[in-house]
């Protein structure tokens, strides 16, 4: 059964003497640090000097300190940092500061389930993760809203760590919407799951296959760019708002048909048992040494890849068309 916790479950008022260290000000950390002190907590900035971020941090009235600093005066230390640099930062500069009593936190298990984050005897570690970017954490929070979060502790962790776990996902909004009991392996292994085989791996490399088929036959890029990218948030509108049932009410029966008789034929038996390689790799920690790896080299096939797949036709086409759409908040980076 699923254990689900609500503002009614998460007190506040545990924090209050408590200070709350955010590391790193970028996309989660400004989220938290702006709606915990919004909910009356004592909330430090840890976040290097010479970016955007440390800029943006001042200009939101926090005065940001070093990572070491921030840690040292601390009860809860949330690292949100990106998760291939945690490891070594949090050896040199996080974990000699960190005393019995102090919790450790994150908002995604990666390092911690693969060891590259291990709190220290007496140091409790637990996740509290919004499920969403964290421009939404705080623009739902100034709604009156909240984002769904997720709470994990490690094995053994005490009830008074699972208080203030709740009630900093209280502080953040999560509970307004709601937050779900998990476990470290949980959160991070369906995570990377999903990313890998259907949010960011899965759909990309479909699109992208769907495009090269129809421009290899001859049609127009732009076409094939209308028909495999372009549309695709119009159906996941759709699936958003009322699920797969919504999608095909909305669509034609024409669509729909398609989507019954040929869909199983794009995603196979094999694709499925590429699917469980996939997972198995994740769960062994294979694909975690291997990313772990790949940045300790500063990450040259990363970085390769990237400067390829940006070369895709599929992304110049969409780059000019984009221009033309003027209602679209279109980005480049
Ligand atoms: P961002 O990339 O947005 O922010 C990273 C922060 O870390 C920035 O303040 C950055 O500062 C700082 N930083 C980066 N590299 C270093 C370094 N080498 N030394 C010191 N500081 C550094 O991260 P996110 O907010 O996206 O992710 C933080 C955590 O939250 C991760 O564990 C992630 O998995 C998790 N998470 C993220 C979600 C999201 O939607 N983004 C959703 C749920 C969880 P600077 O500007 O100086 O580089
Ligand atoms: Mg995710």
């Amino acid at each position: 059964m699923t254990t689900m916790y609500y503002e009614k479950d998460a007190d506040l008022a545990l924090l209050k003497d408590k200070t709350i260290a955010i590391l790193g000000y970028g996309s989660q950390g400004h989220a938290h640090a702006q709606n915990l002190r919004d909910s009356g907590c004592n909330v430090i900035v840890g976040q290097r000097p010479g970016s955007a971020n440390y800029d943006l941090a001042k200009k939101h009235k926090f005065e940001p300190m070093s990572i070491e600093d921030a840690t040292k005066k601390g009860d809860l230390v949330n690292i949100l940092l990106p998760d291939e640099v945690q490891g070594d930062i949090y050896r040199q500069y996080i974990r000699p500061h960190l005393k019995p009593g102090n919790i450790l936190m994150c908002s995604h298990g990666f390092n911690v389930h693969f060891g590259q984050v291990e709190a220290p005897e007496g140091v409790d570690s637990v996740l509290v993760a919004p499920k969403g970017p964290g421009h939404l954490v705080r623009s739902e929070f100034e709604k009156g809203g909240g984002v769904p979060c997720l709470i994990a502790l490690n094995p053994g962790a005490s009830e008074e760590s699972r208080a203030l776990g709740l009630a900093y996902a209280k502080g953040i909004g999560g509970a307004r919407a709601g937050v779900i009991e998990t476990t470290f392996a949980e959160e991070t292994e369906t995570d990377l799951f999903g990313e890998q085989v259907v949010l960011c791996g899965g759909v990309s490399a479909l699109v992208k296959a769907g495009y090269d088929t129809l421009v290899e036959a001859g049609y127009q890029p732009e076409m094939a760019f209308f028909e495999c990218m372009h549309e695709l948030k119009l159906i996941v509108d759709l699936f958003y708002q009322g699920g797969l049932n919504y999608m095909r009410y909305s669509v034609s029966n024409t669509a729909e048909y398609g989507d019954y008789t040929r869909g199983p034929r794009i995603v196979t038996d094999e694709t499925k048992q590429e699917m469980k390689k996939i997972l198995e790799e994740i769960q062994s920690g294979q694909f975690a040494r291997e990313w772990i790896l790949e940045n300790k080299a500063n990450a040259p096939g990363f970085k390769a890849t990237r400067r390829r797949e940006r070369e895709h036709g599929i992304e110049e086409v969409g780059r000019k068309l984009r221009r033309l759409m003027s209602w679209i908040d279109s980005k480049e980076v």
